[in-house]
């Protein structure tokens, strides 16, 4: 398989089978943060356009689609950069939904087109929305996503973001990634989280190999106390306090290329 693969173990969503309609050679994103794993943006790109076609992706799934429901707890758009870039997203995720009606589907965004209301809708299809918010500010937002361009800002996210919590019934998940950078922000952060209502907050620092150091445990446990309280109907969780499920892996080498040998 080329654009399908895992599942993968997902300390947020447990058995991950993960689906990548951007699958370029190298990775495809609007924003270049400290932290990604798969290195520096290189095909750097705000624009959305159809790069797997639809079919190729319904061929895939239909291959795999007796072993789905014994293997995946949720099928993820997620990959080779940013998947909301894909311009066929909507149709893909209802032709998983035909294919596969009992599983869920989520996707890993990093929220840069929350702006646009036309992805806004196609977001909606999803099941799991996993969106990215790693600074309280734009000068932060800035030194740890380093967008591509000075129209993708801070405060357009954030009213993409509550945008879409107002219209989005599904589990809206907001993902923090923490590091040197943006470790001193909590409070702001947590206040941020409150006001967009998401019904998860999932505090994380990079463990898997990347450029940027993790915060200790002792530290991200300091930052998940500012969040405690703020928001009574938000589950917050941290990276060091999830263990990982069992997966049986249908598909290695494609893992490899995304997620790197080392998780
Ligand atoms: S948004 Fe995701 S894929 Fe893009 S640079 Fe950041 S971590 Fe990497």
């Amino acid at each position: 398989m080329r654009f399908v693969y895992g599942p993968v173990a997902s300390w947020r969503l447990g058995r991950s089978l993960g689906v990548d309609i951007i699958s370029t050679k190298e990775k495809t994103c609007s924003f270049d943060c400290v932290y990604c794993q798969l290195g520096r943006t290189v095909n750097k790109t705000a624009e959305r356009k159809v790069y797997v076609k639809t079919e190729e992706i319904e061929r895939e799934i239909s291959e795999i689609a007796d072993t789905i429901a014994d293997t995946t707890d949720v099928i993820t758009f997620a990959g080779m950069g940013e998947p909301a870039l894909g311009a066929n997203l909507g149709e893909v995720a209802e032709v998983i939904r035909r294919q596969c009606p009992k599983t869920p589907i989520a996707i890993l965004t990093n929220s840069a087109l929350m702006i646009d209301v036309g992805v806004r809708e196609e977001l909606k299809k999803m099941d799991i929305v996993v969106a990215k918010l790693d600074a309280p500010n734009q000068r932060i937002f800035e030194q740890v996503n380093r967008p591509i361009n000075e129209e993708i800002t801070f405060e357009a996210i954030i009213k993409g973001l509550m945008e879409f919590r107002k219209g989005y019934k599904g589990r809206l998940c907001l993902q923090m990634m923490f590091v040197e950078e943006n470790k001193e922000s909590g409070v702001e952060m947590a206040r941020i989280a409150a006001a967009i209502r998401s019904d998860e907050v999932q505090l994380n620092t990079p463990l898997r190999p990347c450029p940027a150091n993790p915060l200790s445990p002792e530290e991200m446990e300091r930052i998940q106390k500012h969040f405690e309280g703020l928001n009574a109907t938000a589950t917050v969780i941290s990276v060091y306090d999830k263990m990982k499920p069992e997966v049986r892996v249908i598909d290695k080498t494609e893992v490899i290329k995304r997620r790197g040998a080392g998780d």
